[in-house]
């Protein structure tokens, strides 16, 4: 499962990147859709403050 941290800045570029739509922004971070990602990891590699990580 990839979750996204505490660490996360609310700068979007994860869910720019996502192929499948599964981020969206929350009240303080942003929040990966369970049930439309699948797990391809590209989220992980444009964040800044990598706060994407497999869990
Ligand atoms: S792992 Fe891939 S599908 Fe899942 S949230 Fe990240 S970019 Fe989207
Ligand atoms: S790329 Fe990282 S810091 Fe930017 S919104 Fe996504 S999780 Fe937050």
């Amino acid at each position: 499962m990839i979750i996204i941290t505490d660490e996360c800045i609310m700068c979007g570029s994860c869910a720019a990147e996502c192929p499948e739509e599964a981020i969206d922004a929350g009240d303080d971070k942003y929040v990966i859709n369970q049930d439309l990602c699948i797990q391809c990891k590209s989220c992980m590699d444009v964040c800044p403050t990598e706060a994407i990580i497999e869990k």
